[in-house]
């Protein structure tokens, strides 16, 4: 799971080989953020 860091929505993500989030099926939150972060399931 990763949530927004702008707004907090939460989605399932998986962790890139660079170490950067990538929620799943979408490219940037509803809010427009781009900025994720891991938090545990
Ligand atoms: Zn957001």
């Amino acid at each position: 799971m990763a949530i927004c860091g702008s707004c907090g929505a939460a989605y399932a993500a998986k962790v890139l080989s660079d170490g950067r989030i990538q929620p799943i099926g979408i490219g940037s939150c509803d809010c427009g953020s781009e900025d994720f972060k891991p938090v545990d399931e």
